[in-house]
């Protein structure tokens, strides 16, 4: 019997304002605790809330590059639950008439292109925190967080793997980083995601029991805990058992979800109009204004990277994965006009810096004027390629240009005869029997003469006068004895 798989994820993502959704307070991460509020965000009474618009302006940008509708008339509403981290006892949310609706992604899936419809996008503002290092068996609780606006993406469940999962949070991700609407930060919580699953047997009509799956801090762990929930719903059903619909909780140490409560009804929650927050209409003027302040998108910025700088697929993706990379190409190509060589550059030696320091791309400061300078004393034969690697480093750490780097420590590349001359004159003397077994006829022991004068130059000999230059000296010396 074969199981059909169907995911639908509900991200949350916090919006890079300066200050909260409903009040002035600051909207940072790692204040004091409760060092961020006020009488709005701490819901004392007699407090109102006023809109911010730099929140709703961040909301609109998103659901546009989503592909949203935005609804004509903005609405909030009040979501009622009791925890300790909510003040007010209520979120201020959105329920039937959300900001927007309607909208796509397009994700890969298997060399083609998948359109997964995004459900809606609506704005809430976040709960406050509970810290249960405290002690004594008592729990803190920080309000800093209270307040913060959160925008809430979610999907129709046309994701149909874990994989597929995957991919389109990697995607979502990619697309709010480009907006610089938030930082993305899982670590932070500054986006979150929660999954639903359901499994049925192939050709059935209605979807099966969802589960929805809480407490995922990376996009591996949804990977992993769907993976789990996926294999556990087909061994119960093919066991006749029934999926009961529930909240699970993703373990990450041991590796599969349990139970945690039976999943709530809309109807738990109360909702009604948040009485003090008029409605209002959005004008046209207004999303025009917030459609043409958006970025180009990477699908698009890689289309055109392919056609105007011929890169191939598999560079432009790279290069477009983060805007941080595709920003510091271009800005170097436009100084050095080497598209490939810059790509290259980037791909092999800035994203493996990047890798072995277990650093974002966004962390490591590179001028596209030295990286410029950098190719250019590399293409002219200036540097070999072993020292460029070191100067690469020394230049991004110091943030000194390559050329004055090159020149104070004396980098440049050993092209001179004259002085390549002395030194394969000592590795011949000192390496008689490689040097017999050249003669022999052993192409690897040629190579190996090669990298003692290398290592002889620390890298800085030209590798192609190397080569030339000894197997001339080789030749010399075998016609005079
Ligand atoms: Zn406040």
């Amino acid at each position: 019997m074969n199981y059909e798989t169907t995911i639908g994820l509900e991200v949350h993502v916090q919006l890079a304002t300066r200050s909260k959704a409903f009040c002035g307070c600051a909207n940072n991460f790692g204040a004091a605790p409760n060092a961020q509020t006020c009488p709005v965000c701490l819901g004392l009474p007699g407090s109102l809330p006023v809109l911010n618009q730099a929140a709703f302006e961040l909301a609109v940008r998103t659901a546009l590059a989503l592909n949203c509708q935005i609804t004509d008339r903005i609405q909030f509403d009040r979501k009622h639950y009791f925890y300790p981290d909510l003040p007010k006892a209520f979120q201020i949310s959105q329920y039937d008439q959300p900001l927007s609706h309607d909208g796509h992604l397009d994700i890969p899936v298997q060399e083609q292109t998948k359109r997964v419809r995004i459900h809606r996008a609506h704005l809430e503002e976040d709960a406050g925190k509970l810290l249960h290092e405290a002690g004594d068996g008592a729990s803190l609780v920080d309000f800093n967080r209270a307040g913060v606006p959160l925008l809430e993406i979610v999907s129709e469940p046309d994701l149909a793997s874990p994989d597929e999962a995957f991919t389109y949070l990697t995607r979502l991700k990619l697309i709010l980083q480009y907006l610089e609407v938030s930082s993305c930060d899982m670590e932070k919580g500054t986006l979150r995601c929660d999954a639903n699953l359901s499994v049925r047997r192939q050709g059935e009509a209605a979807l099966g029991s969802k589960v929805e799956i809480k407490n995922l801090n990376s996009f591996r762990h949804v990977r992993a805990a769907l993976r789990y929930e996926q294999e556990r719903q087909v061994a119960a059903l093919q066991s006749g058992q029934r999926i009961a619909q529930e909240t699970r909780l993703w373990d990450a140490a041991l590796e599969r979800t349990r139970p945690m409560r039976s999943k709530e009804e809309a109807s738990d929650y109360r909702y009604f109009r948040e009485p003090d927050l008029v409605p209002f209409s959005v004008s046209p003027e207004t999303i025009g204004r917030v459609r043409e302040g958006l970025p180009e998108l990477p699908e698009s910025r890689k289309a055109r990277l392919m056609r105007d700088d011929r890169l191939s697929s598999y560079d432009a993706d790279l290069v477009t994965s983060s805007r941080r990379l595709a920003d510091l190409y271009e800005a170097t190509v436009a100084l050095h006009r080497q598209p490939k060589a810059v790509a290259n550059y980037l791909i092999s030696e800035l994203l493996a810096y990047a890798h072995v320091r277990s650093l974002e791309i966004e962390a490591v400061a590179v001028e596209p004027a030295h990286l410029a300078q950098l190719l250019q004393l590399i293409e002219a034969g200036a540097i070999s390629r072993p020292v460029a690697k070191n100067v690469f480093v020394e230049m991004i750490e110091s943030r000194v240009p390559p050329g004055e780097i090159v020149t104070r420590k004396g980098l440049g590349q050993i092209s001179d005869g004259a002085a390549l001359e002395g030194i394969i004159a000592q590795v011949i003397a000192a390496n008689a029997q490689t040097v017999a077994d050249v003669r022999a006829g052993k192409a690897s022991a040629f190579q190996f003469l090669i990298g003692q004068c290398m290592k002889a130059t620390q890298g800085k000999a030209n590798p192609q006068r190397v080569a030339e230059q000894l197997r001339q000296s080789l030749s010399q010396q075998t016609g005079g004895s």
